[in-house]
């Protein structure tokens, strides 16, 4: 029987605990055929993730977490194999990374009128340049500092969007990201978007856009979708005519989640390779 197919990881290209190659070897341990790797607003892992691939018999998926906004709030999208080279998506990137280490360096700033930390110490987290930061490497931070047990008690308290230390970073408008995917030849899923239930869905008309834009899929199948909000998402994939995936949101050891603890159908991932024109699966 083919193994299981993990559509959504991170490496610490990002705010994952291990390299791309430990982690695509992690995922050949775990038993899976297929796994993504979906580093946040980065395609740096790319290439290390592909070579060892081969050593791990299984094929990676090149793929990225695309930071948007929309109305105030976060709103994540994958993006699979699209040109990693594509100057609209390279630039737009480059743009919210480069707020990323900005807003990062001023919730530092905000927490450290009240905790001894320093910037310093939070670009130790960091793989140095070149990673793309996040809100995790505070946390790991204020971990290696004692302040916090671990990455969930800092979000729960000091990283918590209404805890008075946090900033927005920037971010485009999720029509924006969908429609820079997809001129990059890539796919588009809407990430984990039913954390918030059922009630805080995307409302039909938002979604009606990123349909028109090209959205591909939605990923049902996350741990924090809540289970009210799987069945609002069932019945706008059945009413759009979208894919539904599942994915693990791997980060390492910087989370609970677990490889191949959501999985993604072979026939949708067919759809996804067949569709996707931008990039190949590594293998
Ligand atoms: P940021 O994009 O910098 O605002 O940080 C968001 C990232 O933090 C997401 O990729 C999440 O995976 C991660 N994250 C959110 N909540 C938690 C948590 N409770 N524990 C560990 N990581 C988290
Ligand atoms: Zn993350
Ligand atoms: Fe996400
Ligand atoms: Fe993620």
């Amino acid at each position: 029987m083919p193994g299981a197919i993990d559509l959504h990881t991170h490496s610490s290209v990002s705010d994952g605990t291990e390299s791309p190659s430990e982690l695509v070897a992690a995922a050949g341990r775990a038993g899976l055929s297929a796994v993504a790797l979906t580093d946040h607003d980065s395609t740096a892992g790319w290439a290390e993730a592909g070579a060892a691939a081969r050593e791990a018999g299984l094929t990676v998926i090149p793929g990225m977490e695309l930071s948007t906004r929309f109305g105030g709030k976060s709103v994540h999208l994958l993006g699979y194999l699209f040109d990693p080279a594509d100057s609209g998506l390279v630039a737009e990137t480059a743009r919210i990374r480069r707020s990323r280490v900005d807003r990062a360096e001023a919730m530092a700033q905000r927490i450290a009128a009240d905790y001894p930390l320093r910037w310093e110490d939070v670009l130790r987290q960091t793989g140095g340049e070149g990673t793309t930061v996040g809100r995790p490497h505070i946390a790991d931070a204020l971990v290696a500092l004692g302040i916090v047990a671990d990455r969930g008690e800092a979000f729960a308290g000091i990283l918590h969007p209404r805890s008075g230390y946090y900033v927005p970073h920037y971010a485009p408008d999720p029509v924006e990201g969908v429609r820079l995917i997809r001129a990059a030849g890539g796919v588009a899923v809407l990430a984990h978007p039913g954390t918030r239930g059922a009630a805080n869905v995307i409302p039909q008309d938002a979604l009606a856009v990123l349909v028109d834009a090209g959205l591909f899929g939605l990923e049902i199948g996350h741990r924090e979708n809540t289970d009210d909000g799987k069945q609002r998402l069932h019945q706008l994939a059945d009413a759009f005519g979208l894919a539904a995936t599942g994915s693990s949101d791997y980060h390492g050891a910087g989370k609970p989640n677990r490889l191949g603890e959501n999985t993604t159908s072979p026939a949708v991932l067919d759809e996804i390779v067949a569709r996707g024109s931008g990039s190949e699966p590594l293998s």
